[in-house]
């Protein structure tokens, strides 16, 4: 009896190349289709006898999945899955997959990298050597790193990365995190004023969600009593720009490193663009190349899994356990 060869459609992604993909996928000998759709006729039309779905932006809305009735894995590029009709999936068995942590120390290195240049002028002092000034007085006063605390506002996988790297220089790590009960890595639990009040750095790592949204504004800026330096790699609109703004003007923070805005791009006339004591990154936190390659790699993976009768590594519906379209053991 002829065996029946798994149909495997991405339906859109904008990296250049799907060498990764095609390779997951030839090693089980599923054909592999790369759609670049975005309609949901046309989502439809081409995903309509696929085992499994490759989705980077996308929308498989409640109807599109709803006429695709082989589909029995959706694996998306990243963490977030928005794109996804997460109730409608569930109910129809789908398998809902994620790839939440392929750029952790990507992320942290960005961090411990901002902190770094902040700390040492970095970027502050190659402006002034390349425009002739060959002075450190211009950079006065610089501080010590070792000794001084940093707190993290979230400690999940990228907080911890960071959080191993700079107690390596010497510096006490604390963390509010409402979800946590302890921490590892000797980082210290504390709630949020005091994380505010003791803190010499602050860097933040909690996802953006309603209870987020402007977390860092102007009450929470006027509580910081060590004039910290802030740090902001997850997203951009945790931090009220506005307010960060008017404390960076006042002096109530000594600097800040931002690799996301509320606005990305800045429009053109954003203060921040014009601070010296601000250091700017273009969302670049994610990516390096080895990143991609491993994103896309498990991405693919997770329908490999599915296909081939296991539980990916990251579920993202878990109440499908139980009504999946495809037998899984345990
Ligand atoms: P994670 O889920 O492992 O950790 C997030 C932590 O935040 C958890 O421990 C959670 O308990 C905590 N948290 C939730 N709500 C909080 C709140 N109100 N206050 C304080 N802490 C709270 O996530 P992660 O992998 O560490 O990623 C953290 C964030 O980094 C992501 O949400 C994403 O926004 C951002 N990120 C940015 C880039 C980039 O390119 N700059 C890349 C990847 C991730």
């Amino acid at each position: 009896m002829e065996q029946h060869r798994y149909q495997v459609v991405i339906t859109d992604c904008d990296h250049g190349s799907i060498e990764e993909e095609k390779d997951e996928f030839g090693r089980m000998g599923a054909e592999l289709i790369l759609a670049q759709v975005q309609k949901e006729e046309d989502l439809i039309r081409v995903c309509k006898e696929a085992d499994g779905l490759v989705n980077q932006y996308a929308l498989l809305t409640q109807r599109v999945l709803e006429n695709l009735p082989k589909c029995k894995v959706v694996s998306r590029y990243g963490v977030g899955v928005d794109s996804v009709d997460l109730k409608a999936a569930t109910d129809l068995g789908i398998i809902v997959a994620n790839v939440p942590d392929y750029c952790m120390d990507e992320v942290a290195n960005q961090t411990v990298s901002m902190i770094l240049t902040l700390v040492r002028k970095t970027a502050f002092f190659d402006k002034k050597v390349k425009s002739g000034q060959w002075d450190f007085h211009l950079g006065v006063p610089i501080y010590r790193t070792k000794g001084k605390t940093l707190g993290l506002i979230g400690c999940g996988r990228i907080g911890l990365e960071v959080a191993k790297r700079m107690s390596a220089f010497g510096v006490r790590v604390i963390t509010f995190d409402p979800y946590l009960e302890k921490v590892s890595q000797g980082v210290e639990l504390k709630d949020f004023d005091t994380v505010l009040k003791e803190s010499d750095f602050i860097s933040i790592h909690c996802p953006l969600n309603e209870s987020t949204r402007h977390l860092i504004g102007g009450e929470a800026l006027k509580k910081m009593e060590k004039k910290p330096l802030l740090i902001n790699t997850s997203r951009g609109p945790i931090i009220d720009e506005k307010a960060l703004i008017k404390a960076l003007e006042k002096g109530l923070i000594s600097g800040a490193g931002l690799d996301v805005l509320e606005k990305e791009p800045p429009d053109s006339q954003n203060p921040l663009l014009e601070m010296d004591n601000v250091v700017l990154s273009p969302h670049v936190g994610f990516y390096s190349e080895e990143s991609i390659s491993e994103l896309k790699r498990r991405t693919a993976k997770n329908v490999v899994d599915v296909l081939t009768g296991r539980w990916p590594r990251s579920v993202v519906n878990r109440e499908v356990v139980g009504k999946a379209r495809t037998s899984i053991p345990g």
